[in-house]
C-alpha cells in the first residue's frame, strides 16, 4: 500500500455526485440500503458517473490501475472505504472512493467494517495518509507486517488479506526481479547507455506491485535498512540511494 495524491474531481462529476448524495438523504432512512443497491447499478450512472469516476481513480496511481489497498495491477472495481451497507450516505462521497482489485474489494473486505472511535474507518486510506505510518514490508519474504502498536496497521493487513493466497511469494519474487534491474540500470549507466538505463526504470516501474520499489525507497529513507534488508546486497541498497535513479523511479 503507497501514499496516493487524491485530485479534486471536474465540477460536473462532483455535482453529479453530489445529486445522488441528496438523492439518498431524501429516502427514509429504513429504505436507504435497498435504494442504494438499486442507484449503484442503474444504467445512467454506471454510464455517466461511475465509469469517468473509475477513471479519475485510475489515473491517481502508478503502473497500470494498481489496487490502493494491496498494490497489485488490472484494478477494477470501485471500492467504498467506509461500505455502502454501513453508511449509505457515504456510497456517492469521492473521499471514500478507492481503485481495488476484485479479490481485496469482493473476496476479502467485503462489508467488513471497524471504525476509529471517531467517524473513520481503522482501515488505512492511502489517499488522506501514509500507509507506511501503519505497515511495513518485509522485501525478502513480501509480507507485510504491522508497525508496533499500530491498531490499523493491523486491521488493514487482516481486511484486506494482505498476506493471503500468494501476495507475499509474488511480492518477494518482484523484489528479487526489481534488484536485477536496478544492477541493469547501473551498468547501463557506466556504459553511458541511455536507451537500457530507461528500459531498466521501465521495468521496475512495470512489474505488478508497485507498492515493492516504493517501500524499498520508503523504508531506505526510513532508516529501516537494517531489519528490512537483511539479506539485501549492500549494492541494491546503494542504488536505492543513488539520487539519479531515484528520480527516474519516482518521476
Ligand atoms: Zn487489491
Amino acid at each position: 500500500m503507497i501514499r496516493i495524491t487524491r485530485p479534486r474531481l471536474p465540477s460536473e462529476l462532483e455535482t453529479a455526485l453530489l445529486k445522488l448524495t441528496d438523492e439518498l438523504a431524501g429516502t427514509p432512512v429504513p429504505e436507504r440500503r435497498k435504494h442504494v443497491n438499486r442507484m449503484w447499478k442503474r444504467e445512467t450512472f454506471r454510464r455517466d458517473v461511475y465509469t469517468p469516476v473509475r477513471e479519475a481513480l485510475e489515473g491517481m496511481t502508478p503502473g497500470y490501475d494498481c489496487c490502493m489497498y494491496c498494490g497489485d495491477h488490472l484494478a477494477d472495481t470501485i471500492d467504498h472505504l467506509v461500505p455502502k451497507a454501513v453508511c449509505a450516505l457515504r456510497t456517492f462521497y469521492w473521499p471514500n472512493l478507492l481503485l481495488a482489485c476484485s479479490p481485496c474489494n469482493s473476496r476479502y473486505k467485503g462489508d467488513q467494517h471497524e471504525g476509529d472511535g471517531l467517524l473513520g474507518s481503522l482501515l488505512v486510506d492511502p489517499t488522506r495518509e501514509n500507509p507506511f505510518d501503519h505497515l511495513t514490508l518485509w522485501l525478502d519474504s513480501g509480507v507485510y507486517r504491522p508497525v508496533e502498536g499500530s491498531s490499523k496497521g493491523e486491521w488493514t493487513i487482516k481486511v484486506c488479506g494482505l498476506n493471503e493466497g500468494k501476495r507475499s511469494r509474488v511480492r518477494a519474487a518482484a523484489w528479487v526481479k526489481i534488484g536485477g534491474h536496478l544492477r541493469a540500470w547501473d551498468r547501463a549507466r557506466s556504459e553511458r547507455n541511455e536507451k537500457d538505463m530507461r528500459f531498466a526504470v521501465y521495468c521496475i516501474r512495470d512489474q505488478p506491485f508497485a507498492d515493492v520499489y516504493y517501500a524499498a525507497l520508503h523504508h531506505v529513507d526510513a532508516g529501516d535498512a537494517q531489519n528490512i534488508f537483511a539479506e539485501t546486497n549492500p549494492d541494491v541498497l546503494a542504488l536505492l540511494r543513488d539520487d539519479q535513479l531515484r528520480e527516474a523511479l519516482l518521476a
